[in-house]
């Protein structure tokens, strides 16, 4: 089982979805601005993915948020149609069951989704995600963005909660929130795990201002600021809930001493589609930020305490039994590329 002394990762396929999304964040590069800029992944460049996947273990699919809401969504609603399929979560369950096929486990982080469409990605997923990031409401980063009203992403996580699905979530700091709604957050987070103990990660991840985004001019969160949040993160919540920390977005050494103990995915084949301009580390770099008082060890998007309470579905359970080690880490592999 995992130490104090080690700090996991993992390696992704990154899968971009779409880029349609209802919400209007002062701080996105990601969303499409006009229908020449919109794109739905196809299935020939998804497979064209998946199949190069090289040592990945997960599929992480991400996607605006209810694009067939979107000031876009006459275009989505016509590719989506043309493809086959009548919504975002209908293509993208199809997707995750093709990432099943090809040897990849599924995370799905797609924005605010009912507890109808938690309920049918929940088998085709090892693990699934929604970015709190903050219990602040009508910030001025939101205000073109009506799925990031807090209740509505809160009521998410409780009904991700109530499915037994392991769940990712996270704060994003530098929007505007202060310090106090920092720890709130922090305190509704522990509070839905105290009730239905499924929080497996809570990503701490600092705004990075983009080019042609109105945050362009702000400045992103201090050293000694993120600091803060990750010392109050490990203070609030308990110590199952691994903290997480970007090392493509932030230098972890310090941030690990105070009680990060993830690294998050990397990924060999795709950029960060959400911050394109900060290159994912190699695995190597990773054991370098961790030495010499860390272990680096891989996983797989579900921890392993959920692989040993059963949380996965008999679609899941070939590849979780492959790739999970007796420690419910990733098992280590022989150069000819048979685990051992
Ligand atoms: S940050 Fe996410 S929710 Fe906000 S506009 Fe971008 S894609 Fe949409």
């Amino acid at each position: 089982m995992k130490n104090n002394c080690v700090v996991t990762f993992s390696k992704n396929v990154f899968i971009p979805v779409t880029n349609v999304c209802r919400n209007a964040c002062d701080y996105c590069v990601f969303r499409a601005r006009s229908p020449d800029d919109a794109y739905l992944i196809s299935m020939n460049d998804f497979l064209a993915l998946v199949k190069a996947k090289g040592a990945a273990t997960e599929a992480l699919f991400t996607a605006g948020e209810k694009p067939e809401l979107a000031n876009l969504s006459s275009y989505f609603k016509k590719e989506i149609l043309d493809a086959g399929y009548s919504s975002l979560v209908e293509y993208t369950k199809e997707l995750c069951k093709l990432a099943i096929k090809h040897g990849l486990l599924p995370h799905c982080n797609l924005g605010v989704l009912s507890r109808e469409e938690l309920t049918g990605l929940r088998d085709l997923n090892a693990s699934m995600g929604l970015m709190l990031e903050t219990t602040a409401a009508e910030l001025e980063a939101h205000r073109n963005s009506p799925g990031k009203i807090p209740a509505e992403r809160l009521k998410m996580i409780e009904e991700a909660g109530k499915l037994e699905i392991p769940f990712t979530t996270g704060l994003l700091i530098g929007i505007g929130e202060n310090p106090q709604d920092c720890i709130r957050s922090l305190q509704a987070i522990q509070s839905l795990h105290g009730k239905y103990g499924h929080i497996q990660e809570v990503i701490i991840q600092p705004f990075i201002p983009k080019p042609f985004t109105p945050m362009w001019n702000e400045s992103p969160p201090s050293f000694a600021e993120l600091r803060e949040v990750v010392r109050a993160a490990r203070e609030i919540l308990p110590e199952e809930i691994a903290i997480q920390v970007p090392p493509n977005l932030t230098a972890p050494k310090v941030l690990i001493e105070l009680g990060a103990s993830d690294l998050g995915g990397i990924s060999e084949k795709t950029i960060d589609y959400i911050n394109p301009e900060s290159p994912w580390p190699k695995e190597e770099d990773l054991r370098r930020m961790v030495a010499p008082n860390f272990e680096l060890r891989e996983r797989l998007p579900i921890y392993p305490r959920y692989i040993e309470k059963g949380w996965y579905s008999e679609e899941l359970k070939p590849l979780i039994e492959r790739y999970a080690d007796e420690d419910g880490l990733r098992r280590k592999e022989s150069k000819s590329g048979l685990a051992v």
